[in-house]
């Protein structure tokens, strides 16, 4: 078997133009690249981690969903799964906890930055 091209469009959350996201697959192995800034930088953009986590939100086409799945089956039982479901896990504990220290704050502030009667 050799490698496989697949070329995804990813939602841009600051155009209407998507990006496209080059996932080549081969043997138990990836390599992405995405057209965003931060991809152009060989940072781990939203788009990949998406793309790499299943998360359809991200497709700009939804008629690339079966891209997806040959994504998704291509890392099944790779040690990128689960360090991707791991930081899945990881992100969504981070922002419960910046929506509950928002809260404490919000309760916080009017407590101490009150003035005092004298
Ligand atoms: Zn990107």
């Amino acid at each position: 078997m050799g490698m496989k091209k697949l070329e995804i469009l990813a939602k841009s959350s600051s155009s209407e133009t998507p990006y496209t996201v080059e996932c080549y697959l081969d043997e138990n192995k990836i390599s992405v690249f995405c057209s965003c800034p931060a991809g152009d930088n060989r940072l781990l953009c939203k788009h990949v981690k998406k793309i790499v986590a299943g998360d359809e939100s991200i497709l700009y086409d939804k008629n690339q969903k079966s891209e997806l799945q040959m994504i998704i089956d291509h890392l099944k039982g790779t040690e990128i799964s689960v360090l991707v479901s791991e930081l899945n896990r990881q992100e969504s504990i981070m922002e419960e906890a910046k929506r509950n220290s928002e809260k404490l704050k919000k309760k916080l502030k009017p407590l101490i930055l009150n003035e005092l009667e004298q």
